[in-house]
């Protein structure tokens, strides 16, 4: 460490950057240029600065050390999207496709294009690190994250992951593997403690980390919240073994946001960032462990290289030199209208559909079709995306109901009914039903008080949905929120609030409420995850208006805020809802009925305790199908539910979240325009009791994978049980025939192999065929899955075409983790090889006998 203060050293005196800080070209050269100058700079830190380095700045940003020109670096979330810094309807951000729709698109290519919109959008909005992509398991269909997570299979979620980390990174944009590890469900994330064994760590959940770090090569590494086998995991050997040592991790571990616990032990495990900050456990309290020796200075010299390593990728060290990141930012802010990224979503979130069931209803034929009945509570409120820190503000949303309208144009004879509301909430006051009561804009005023009543800042917002993170809400001042509205049906609106802390809200000049909320399930950002709500009736005329002024006070001083000032419309009583959508369906020619869950049923900080769809939503389904003989289901949701009306209904189509062109997607798709080209990217089980792998909940602090190898598929293969749709299953608008399958009869440990599946289109359209190839072995003395996944490829063909199909499976999928040896192993033996369109329809098998062990890693 020099003992120069980086605050003292003149800009003019830096080291000469690299030529290409982007470390986009990925040569060997660049890397060794940007090593030389991140060496040069750590000379120039002294033990303060560097330590001072290792905690953030402010909530989403790293601290600036302009002395070095080292200018902070911005950190987003970005699952469904890139949020950037702050989160209002003003600054709103593209909603993609959520990582579960990605997931069932199995589209590695797709995935890339996506990316690439994703480091765009993160460069317009000066973001550096994007908090993506989520590499956990869907492992139990209770998740609260399940829609962030890609899918149930490794290998899957491994190919994915690095087909976006790849193209983000091209573009200097630091992509981030979360959460780094077995972070799978909520359920008391913070002081869960996952017991896994070592074979099942290796081969399930840190597969797909190994790959985003070995093939990918990603620059940051979430540390998760809770605990594996003992250690909480910004503090687990885990940071050290494997993700350095063994694979080589030259990037920065961030802790999740608060994740960090201690000052020494997380400093020597190889946690590199503290995030958020100011605060944090380390700043003072590290420098006094490493000035009395408890933590070494070159641990510290080590984190602060990673981090300048990092600063150099993304253009933040030494920005002169950082020509690429700059052209491409010329390029993202060119874009003349977003029709070519309104056409790419629209085409992920069609490729990401699953068609689960058909007896021919689908596509819908709109010259026969003249009355169709809209229903479900998701048919005119599309949930586009789950709830929690990967949210968004999406541009516009449409809903399914107004994207049916306007394809099938004024003739058309669309009537719509919820049938089954499944919607608790408050929705915040919209821009169209409010005046701001001091500029008479569409919107709400606020100010900032502090707490001697005076106003520190006001502003004017476009809606009532309010979130802060970090500093942006000055500590201790009161929010006031004001605007008129205009209600526009008569009967009883309900008018509300939804956080925690004070709040007082008034109704035209009456304080209608006054209560210091507190959160129902205390937990971490409860506010912000989980707000509690509090409201009052009011029996209204049509056109009448009402003044809203609430006033609130976060009661702590919090870093996640969130404020609504809500609402409810007037709602008809349940059996005469559920009674107009049954009749609207009787006199339909179709039925179409959009059922699911959304983003408060499907949310971070909480775990569902059922996969049974909400309120009267399986009534409303099996009355709708009693009386129209074609009946078209549509779920929206990001994790599986149970359908245990599957065989009566005519069609079946499984929507992931689909982002802010779900509606349109879906539309195209009912529409035959487009087909469905979604697989399963994890099992759907037909009941709850049914699912092999079920519980998130902890007992006495520890949650046992004792599934061992066998999540997902290889569960329901290994039991023998029949889930109501397979891993990999999806229908599409055309059939196909699988003709052969040829591999070699003989395979050298540790050599490539290439799968030829021949398949034909059989059917009479154009369509889209994800060819699976899986791997078994009886006879072993290894522990192994019953069947798994080794490698899969997407085609499309024209009607009557025959398609040669290769299929690469590399030498890992033949190889298991040997515990007693410390290291991946392949057993000598017959293999048998099966190809199919899914885990539970593999028409076509080989065997292929691998000859001699490799020699280990
Ligand atoms: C989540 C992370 C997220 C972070 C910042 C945490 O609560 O677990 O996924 O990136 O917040 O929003």
């Amino acid at each position: 460490m020099s003992g120069a203060r980086g605050d003292d050293i003149p800009l003019d005196g830096l080291p000469a950057g690299p030529s290409d800080q982007t470390g986009a070209s990925g040569s060997p050269d660049v890397a060794i240029e940007t090593e030389e100058f991140v060496n040069r700079t750590l000379q120039l830190f002294d033990l303060p600065s560097s330590v001072d380095l290792l905690t953030g700045g402010e909530f989403w940003r790293t601290k600036p050390m302009s002395a070095v020109g080292l200018r902070q670096l911005v950190f987003s979330d970005g699952a469904a999207g890139v949020r950037g810094e702050g989160w209002s309807v003003g600054d709103p951000s593209i909603c993609f496709p959520s990582p579960a729709a990605l997931g069932s698109t199995w589209d590695v290519g797709l995935i890339g294009r996506l990316a690439e919109e994703v480091a765009a959008e993160a460069t317009r909005k000066g973001v550096d690190v994007v908090l993506a992509p989520t590499v956990n398991l869907q492992r139990s269909p209770l998740a609260g994250r399940h829609f962030e997570y890609l899918s149930e299979d490794p290998l899957l979620i491994g190919r994915l992951g690095a087909a976006y980390v790849t193209s983000l990174q091209r573009h200097g944009v630091a992509a981030t593997a979360k959460h780094y590890v077995a972070n799978d469900a909520e359920t008391n994330r913070f002081t869960v403690d996952v017991r896994v064994d070592d074979q099942t760590l290796r081969e399930v959940y840190l597969a797909p980390f190994e790959q985003l770090v070995t093939s990918a090569g990603v620059w940051a590494v979430m540390a998760a919240y809770n605990s594996v086998n003992g250690a909480t995991m910004t503090e687990n050997s885990l940071l050290t073994t494997p993700l350095v040592k063994e694979w080589g991790f030259d990037g920065v571990v961030v802790s999740d946001w608060y994740a960090t616990r201690s000052t020494d032990s997380a400093a020597r495990g190889g946690l590199t960032l503290v995030m958020p900050g100011p605060r944090g456990p380390w700043g003072p309290a590290l420098l006094a462990a490493v000035s009395t020796d408890r933590v070494a200075d070159g641990i510290i010299t080590d984190k602060v290289r990673r981090l300048l390593r990092l600063a150099v990728r993304v253009g933040a060290l030494a920005p002169r030199r950082s020509e690429d990141r700059r052209r491409f930012q010329a390029s993202a802010e060119a874009q003349p209208d977003g029709d070519a990224l309104r056409n790419l979503l629209r085409e992920a979130a069609s490729a990401s559909v699953v068609l689960a069931s058909n007896t021919g209803v689908l596509p819908l034929d709109p010259v026969s079709m003249r009355r169709l009945a809209v229903l479900g509570p998701n048919a005119a409120d599309m949930p586009v995306q789950g709830g929690g820190s990967s949210a968004v503000v999406p541009p516009y949303s449409t809903s399914l109901l107004e994207a049916l309208r306007t394809a099938m144009g004024p003739t058309a004879h669309i009537e719509h009914a919820v049938g089954a509301p499944i919607r608790e909430g408050l929705w915040p006051v919209t821009a169209a039903m409010t005046t701001c009561i001091s500029c008479g804009r569409p919107g709400v005023h606020v100010r900032y008080v502090d707490a001697e009543g005076r106003e520190i800042r006001n502003e004017h917002r476009p809606d009532g949905r309010l979130v802060w993170f970090g500093d942006q809400l000055p500590r201790r001042a009161t929010v006031e929120i004001a605007t008129r509205v205009r209600v526009a049906a008569a009967g009883t609106w309900r008018f509300g609030v939804a956080g925690v802390g004070h709040f007082q809200l008034e109704l035209d000049g009456q304080v209608v409420l006054a209560e210091v909320v507190r959160p129902e399930r205390p937990s971490f950002a409860s506010s912000f995850l989980d707000p509690p709500r509090r409201s009052v009736d009011r029996e209204l005329a049509e056109g009448e208006q009402l003044d809203l002024v609430l006033r609130h006070r976060p009661e702590h001083d919090d870093d996640f805020v969130k404020a609504v000032l809500g609402f409810r419309p007037p709602e008809a009583e349940p059996d005469q809802e559920l009674a107009t959508a049954v009749a609207l369906a009787r006199a339909a020619d179709v039925a179409v009925v959009v059922v699911g869950t959304d983003e408060e049923l499907e949310t971070e900080g909480r775990d569902r305790v059922t996969t049974s769809l909400s309120g009267r939503q399986d009534e409303l389904v099996r009355q709708v199908a009693k009386v129209n003989p074609r009946t078209v289901v549509v779920v929206i949701s990001g994790a599986p539910v149970a359908t245990p009306w599957r065989a009566q209904v005519s069609a079946l189509l499984l929507a992931q979240f689909g982002g802010q062109e779900a509606s349109a997607a879906l539309t195209e798709v009912l529409l035959g325009v487009t087909e469905p080209g979604g697989r399963l990217a994890t099992t759907w089980g037909a009941d709850d009791a049914d699912v092999p792998v079920w519980t998130t909940r902890p007992v006495d602090g520890v949650l046992p994978y004792a599934e061992g190898l066998d999540v997902g598929y290889r569960a329901w293969v290994r039991t023998g049980r029949h889930p109501a749709y397979w891993f990999g299953h999806g229908l599409g608008y055309t059939d196909w025939a699988y003709e052969t399958i040829a591999a070699p009869a003989v395979l050298a440990a540790g050599e490539d192999v290439t799968v030829r599946v021949r398949i034909a289109n059989i059917g009479n359209r154009r369509g889209k065929e994800v060819v699976q190839v899986y791997l078994e072995r009886s006879e072993s003395t290894v522990r192994r899955p019953a069947i798994w996944l080794a490698g899969f490829a997407v085609v499309t063909a024209d009607p009557g075409e025959v398609r040669e199909v290769d299929v690469q499976v590399s030498p890992r999928a033949f190889q298991h983790w040997s515990v007693a040896e410390h290291g991946w192993r392949t057993e000598p033996g017959a293999f048998r090889l099966s190809a199919g369109r899914s885990a539970g329809d593999r028409p076509l098998a080989a065997e292929i006998v691998v000859t001699a062990p490799d020699q280990g890693d």
